[in-house]
């Protein structure tokens, strides 16, 4: 801000006598500063826990475009105000007014671009209540009974993904020296810390060496006598796997991504070759092998049943990422696309993503309940030594209590509720798939497995140029493509109505080179196959006026 709008702006502040004293802090500290800013309060907070969809729509990423370098601009205070400069209802005004316009109206039902949606209304209520209690599940004595829900709900979402029988649930499921899984911020912390687990599970103690853990990775390659610790993902892996190669040692390098076949998964033929390659020497150690179960990019899912094979044939941790694909085990008619899940060593969930719980919430699951004793920690002031502290097995400090809002959701909607929106999304994608097959200016790249399709879109005249072209000709045809498919997703996404992402991927699975492709997540049930028509439209009317 310029130097006068701050002095204006102190100025202001002291007509109207905002101010920070003990008393007018201890106010707002428990209740609004007066009767027209509880007023204020109550409009908004009404609309957003009654209307939220229409709120949101009204309100949220409504601002006609304006650049990053513009908005910036805006945002570059850096002094804290010394005395309060707004009361709270015009804080909110504030952010109703200035912040959600610009931001991005993720709910519409036109935003099909990332895995970030819309969510049902009453997550905002539930998670204003986990917000309200602010439990901080790291350990009991902030936590209480939200320690033994956890419990409760890690119990059956293992049971979901591993179904064992009742006797085993009956031993675990409040069992304080046990943990079936732990909830994480994110998938991204859920990969690491299943991959965390495996690679102390790889280093164990021995004569002389105290685990991993301890003695950090110098002494474990010593006592090991070994020179690399790899683990191996197609190269549809997530970025996710890369950072976790990295803080845990193994080093980013060392996650391998294997190639594709033409189902666009793991190619097993050159997975094996790779693991009699990396075993000849002996001096190499596989700490995991991943399955993907819903490619972020592509939404395809590795095979499951032979992965599992190959771990228990060479004894290598099996994690199965499953941050985007896990909630479909709640639809009958589609869960029998992640068959070979339950032999996973750990596996991976997103809350955040196909729960349709708000930011930001993941989960870890394992299938030996001791697991996570691999990971355990211990402090003298919490999580001491034989407690039933959740904190002791967690990559995360204090905690949400996000099992609070997953538990009430699910008793909301039930396993029933979740299928549905899972085939909504996978049943929306195909008849997309069907679409875009019948537009003669489209080209389907992915096919929909889950609720994720990637297509181009190529001009009559260039797709018949590609038919008669040479290699070289491809590739430049190809870039031209490119540039055109970057045209209209930008376009697209600057005029604010519809938005798809983009990527790389290749058009044939077993093609040399990447293309640029538009890649749609349909996981909004307010999306129809008519909003996808008129995506499909916008976009030949864009391809119209590009001079290419
Ligand atoms: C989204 C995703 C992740 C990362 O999850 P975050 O919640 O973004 O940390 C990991 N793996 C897959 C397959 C994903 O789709």
């Amino acid at each position: 801000m310029a130097a006068k709008d701050q002095k204006k702006n102190s100025l202001k502040d002291r007509d109207q006598e905002l101010f920070a004293d003990w008393q007018t802090l201890h106010r707002v500290f428990i209740r609004p500063e007066d009767e027209s800013s509880k007023q204020t309060l109550i409009k908004y907070m009404e609309q957003i826990l009654f209307g939220l969809h229409d709120f949101l729509n009204k309100h949220v990423g409504v601002t006609e475009e304006i650049s990053l370098a513009e908005l910036s601009k805006n945002y570059t205070e850096v002094k804290i105000n010394a005395e309060p400069r707004k009361k709270l209802a015009e804080v909110i005004e504030d952010i109703i007014t200035d912040i959600a316009p610009r931001a991005v109206n993720v709910a519409s039902p036109y935003f099909i671009g990332h895995m970030t949606s819309a969510i049902p209304f009453f997550m905002v209520h539930l998670k204003a209540i986990s917000a309200a209690l602010n439990q901080n599940v790291i350990k009991l004595e902030t936590s209480k009974v939200l320690s033994v829900l956890e419990k409760q709900v890690l119990a059956k979402m293992h049971c979901m993904v591993y179904g064992k029988s009742q006797a085993f649930y009956a031993k675990h499921v409040q069992n304080t020296r046990t943990a079936l899984g732990s909830f994480t911020t994110g998938g991204t912390t859920a990969n690491i810390t299943a991959l965390w687990v495996a690679r102390n599970k790889l280093f164990p103690p021995k004569e002389g060496f105290s685990g991993i853990e301890e003695n950090g990775f110098f002494e474990a390659m010593r006592a090991h006598d070994l020179d690399r610790v790899v683990i191996l993902v197609s190269k549809r892996g997530h970025f996710s796997l890369r950072k976790a190669g990295g803080i845990l040692g193994i080093g980013n390098r060392n996650v391998i991504a294997v190639d594709v076949d033409e189902n666009r998964s793991i190619d097993l033929a050159k997975l094996q070759h790779l693991i009699q390659t990396l075993k000849k020497d002996g001096r190499t150690k596989i700490a995991a092998l991943i399955g993907i179960a819903g490619a972020t990019e592509t939404g395809i899912i590795d095979p499951l049943p032979q992965l599992a094979d190959i771990c228990e044939q060479q004894n290598i941790h099996f994690h199965v990422d499953a941050a985007w694909g896990g909630p479909v085990l709640l639809s009958e008619r589609y869960r029998g696309l992640l068959k070979g899940i339950e032999r996973a060593d750990s596996v991976t969930i997103d809350c955040h993503k196909q729960f349709y719980m708000p930011m930001t919430a993941g989960m870890v699951y394992f299938k030996d309940p001791k697991a996570l004793d691999a990971i355990a920690y211990h402090a003298r002031y919490v999580n001491r030594k034989g407690s039933v502290d959740l904190g002791i097995k967690t990559l995360e400090g204090s905690r949400e209590s996000s099992s609070l809002i997953l538990d009430a959701a699910l008793k909301i909607m039930g396993a029933r509720g979740y299928g549905l929106m899972i085939e909504h999304g996978i049943e929306t994608a195909k008849a997309f798939a069907d679409k875009i097959r019948q537009r003669p200016l489209f080209e389907l790249v992915s096919h929909p497995v889950l609720n994720i399709l990637t297509y181009r879109v190529v001009p009559e005249q260039i797709r018949h140029q590609l038919a008669a072209a040479g290699p070289e000709e491809q590739i430049t045809l190809n870039a031209a493509l490119d540039e055109i498919n970057i045209n209209i997703q930008r376009i697209q996404r600057e005029a604010g109505k519809s938005f798809v992402s983009r990527t790389r991927l290749k058009l044939h699975p077993l093609d040399e080179n990447n293309v640029v492709v538009l890649r749609t997540v349909i996981m909004n049930p307010m999306t129809t196959p008519d909003i996808l028509d008129e995506i499909l439209d916008e976009q030949e009317l864009i391809l119209s006026t590009l001079n290419w």
